[in-house]
């Protein structure tokens, strides 16, 4: 992979001109930033907290509720939302298929079951800062299970790529991430600027010329207990480019997430 400034900075410029065609449209450009894996206070979750206060972007932690601990909530500002992810976390696939906390072999009500016990536990541990969202284990959830995570208590789903439908269900908001920033089908590290924000720019273009749902924002996949120093530095460089520029704005997720209904 060529890194070189000349391609770095080419990456850049392409994601200047995307936002600059949306204000030329009269648009704005939502984005939205989730971060996948919380369930301990580490060093990397504390960097994590201090990069989203540092620029004041709305951060939404997807948290294992059956491995969450009290002690990673004491530490979470007002300003972080906090979203269900999985339950237990655990690969239930067939040896060889990928990789699913939510194998199509689970039944349904069984699966409907735990979900609902740990959307309580984390409901509870998360307090004002829980947002009924539910963000699937390598974004994998049978179209069954998603209709009916209402029963559960959740009323937002986040997969990854474009939604097909911002209402899978009734009571239920589909938004997803669009942009990952690991490598995991490679070194597991940070892929790349340019990777980066070509996936970002992609989904832009596609939601302008309306080859997807316009209305959907784009989401930033971040995991923390991955990031190299690359990943890092890119969030901080990302977070000071869009960070009060005009016409974009950083979605928290309760204003994602809001069905319309009371
Ligand atoms: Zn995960």
């Amino acid at each position: 992979m060529d890194c070189g400034p000349d391609v770095v900075s080419d990456a850049w410029q392409r994601l200047d001109d995307e936002l600059a065609r949306w204000r030329d449209a009269g648009r704005s450009v939502e984005f939205w930033w989730r971060d996948d894996d919380a369930a301990q206070w580490t060093p990397a979750l504390a960097q994590l907290l201090g990069l989203a206060q540092r620029f004041d972007i709305p951060l939404a932690l997807a948290v294992v509720p059956a491995s969450a601990e009290a002690a990673l909530f004491a530490q979470l500002t007002d300003e972080i939302c906090v979203l269900q992810h999985g339950v237990d976390h655990r690969n239930r696939s067939a040896a060889g298929a990928k990789r699913a906390e939510f194998a199509c072999d689970e039944r349904t009500e069984d699966a409907v079951a735990r979900i609902g016990a740990g959307r309580a536990r984390l409901a509870a541990l998360a307090g004002a800062r829980w947002t009924a969202a539910f963000a699937p284990p390598w974004n994998r959830l049978p179209e069954a299970l998603a209709a009916r995570l209402a029963e559960a208590g959740l009323r937002g789903l986040s997969r990854f790529g474009p939604r097909q439908r911002a209402q899978p269900a009734p009571g239920l908001v589909q938004v997803n991430a669009h942009v990952d920033l690991i490598a995991w089908r490679g070194d597991r590290g940070f892929v790349g600027v340019p990777a980066a924000l070509e996936q970002a720019v992609r989904h832009l273009a596609a939601r302008r010329t309306g080859r997807v749902d316009r209305d959907e924002p784009t989401g930033w996949l971040t995991h923390h207990l991955q990031h190299d120093a690359a990943t890092w530095r890119f969030l901080e460089q990302l977070f000071e480019r869009t960070r009060g520029a005009a016409r974009v704005r950083w979605l928290p997720a309760p204003a994602l997430f809001a069905t319309g209904e009371a």
